[in-house]
C-alpha cells in the first residue's frame, strides 16, 4: 500500500493545479478511487471536488474524512524525479500527501466494507482561497448528506514525525483579507494645494490600522486578534503629478468569530473616520474570509483517544494556530475536528519554495483514518 499511495502522491505532486483549477488532480483521484467501488463516486462537486462515499446500506454514524487537493503559486526549483511540470505552481502546502492519505483509506474501506453507517471520503478543492469547502456545501449534490462527525488532518512541520497536534475549540484562526481603495484628485505636482491626494489618509491608514491588533484591558476582545499590513500603492511612478488614488490591504486574524466582527467593524471606522474629514472617498471589499476552525471535543476525544492507542505522541496545543483553515466551515455544521500530524522537527515550513511534503508521514496518516473509521464502522 505504501508503494502505491507514495507513487499517488508523486503523480499529484509532479501536476499540480492551482485553487479552483483542479481538473487533472480530479482526473487522477477518480481513475484511483474507481476500481475501489465505492458506492456512490461524486465528481465536479463545488467546483473540481471528488466525494467517495461507502455505504453500509444500514444505521449508523455518518462520517466525513477530508483532505484538500490544490497547489500555490510558487515555483519549484528542480533536483528531484517528481518535480512540478507546472512552471510557477507546486504542492508546498502537503495537499498531495493528504490526498495520498485519504485514498489510503479508500483501499482500506474498499476491502473492510463498513457494518454499520455511511462514510465519505472529500477531496476538497480550492482550500487556499477558502472557497471550496463553502462551495462544497453549497453543492445540491451534496445535500443529501448531514455529516455527525467531520474530520481532517494537516501536516506540521516543527513537530517530530510520529505526533498528532490536538487542541479543543479554536484550532486555526478566522481571517479575512481587507482592500481600502483610496480615491482623491491628482493636481500638478508644483500645486499640491490644488489636489485632494490620499497620501495623508493612507500614511495614518498605515501607521494606525495594525494597532488594532492585540487584545489588551480596554480593547473589547477576548482573545488574539491580528492585523497586518500586506500590500499598498499610491499614485503612479511619478515626479509630475500628485497621487490621485490609492490601495491599501490588510489580512485580518481573530481565534474567535466574534472577535474578527469586532476588528472588522474597528478597521471599517477608521477609515470611514479618516477619509471623511479630508473628503477623500472610500471603498472596502472582503475577500478570502475564512471563519475560525473550532473543534468538538467529542470529535478531538476519537482523534486523541485513536493516536494514544496506535502509540503515537499526543500534542495539546496550547493556543490555536494563526493561519486559518476553510475546513472551518465543516466544523460550524458538524461534531469537527482538524489536528496536526507531525512533518519532522526540521522539515521545511508550508508554503516555503523548498517544501516537500514527508513521504513517510503517509503511513502514519492512513493508520489515524483507518482506526478512526474502524471505530465507527464496526
Ligand atoms: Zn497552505
Ligand atoms: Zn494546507
Amino acid at each position: 500500500m505504501k508503494e502505491t499511495l507514495q507513487k499517488l502522491r508523486h503523480q499529484l505532486h509532479q501536476n499540480p493545479e492551482l485553487s479552483g483549477s483542479e481538473k487533472q488532480t480530479a482526473r487522477r483521484l477518480v481513475k484511483f478511487l474507481k476500481p475501489l467501488k465505492p458506492d456512490v463516486l461524486l465528481q465536479k462537486l463545488g467546483g473540481y471536488g471528488v466525494l467517495a462515499v461507502f455505504d453500509s446500506g444500514r444505521p449508523g454514524p455518518e462520517v466525513l474524512f477530508r483532505s484538500d487537493m490544490d497547489a500555490l503559486p510558487i515555483n519549484e526549483s528542480g533536483g528531484f524525479e517528481y518535480v512540478s511540470q507546472n512552471h510557477g505552481v507546486s504542492h508546498k502546502c502537503g495537499h498531495d500527501g493528504h490526498s495520498a492519505i485519504l485514498a489510503g483509506l479508500a483501499m482500506y474501506i474498499s476491502a473492510n466494507r463498513p457494518a454499520k453507517g455511511r462514510f465519505l471520503l472529500l477531496f476538497q478543492p480550492a482550500e487556499e482561497t477558502g472557497m471550496g469547502a463553502v462551495s462544497v456545501l453549497a453543492d445540491p449534490a451534496f445535500l443529501p448528506y448531514k455529516p455527525d462527525y467531520c474530520f481532517a488532518l494537516h501536516n506540521l512541520p516543527g513537530y517530530d514525525q510520529d505526533t498528532v497536534i490536538v487542541r479543543n475549540g479554536t484550532f486555526a484562526a478566522a481571517s479575512r483579507g481587507i482592500i481600502i481603495h483610496l480615491k482623491g484628485r491628482t493636481s500638478h505636482a508644483s500645486e499640491p494645494e490644488k489636489d485632494q491626494s490620499p497620501t495623508t489618509v493612507m500614511a495614518q491608514l498605515m501607521a494606525n490600522l495594525p494597532r488594532l491588533s492585540g487584545n489588551g484591558p480596554g480593547s473589547g476582545y477576548a482573545d488574539f486578534v491580528l492585523l497586518t499590513l500586506t500590500y499598498g500603492s499610491l499614485g503612479t511612478p511619478a515626479f509630475g503629478t500628485t497621487p490621485g488614488d490609492a490601495v491599501l490591504m490588510a489580512t485580518l486574524r481573530a481565534y474567535l468569530d466574534k472577535d474578527m466582527e469586532l476588528l472588522t467593524e474597528k478597521a471599517i471606522g477608521m477609515v470611514k473616520e479618516l477619509a471623511e474629514k479630508p473628503q477623500i472617498t472610500y471603498g472596502i471589499d472582503f475577500t478570502e474570509e475564512f471563519p475560525a476552525t473550532t473543534n468538538h471535543a467529542d470529535a478531538v476525544d476519537f482523534v486523541t483517544g485513536t493516536a494514544e492507542r496506535l502509540n503515537m505522541k499526543v500534542v495539546k496545543a496550547g493556543l490555536p494556530f494563526r493561519w486559518s483553515e476553510d475546513f472551518a466551515h465543516f466544523a460550524l455544521r458538524s461534531k469537527a475536528a482538524l489536528f496536526g500530524i507531525g512533518a519532522g522537527i526540521s522539515h521545511r515550513p508550508l508554503h516555503d519554495p523548498d517544501y516537500d511534503f514527508p513521504d513517510n508521514i503517509i503511513p502514519v496518516g492512513v493508520s489515524l483514518w483507518v482506526a478512526i473509521y474502524n471505530k465507527f464502522a464496526f
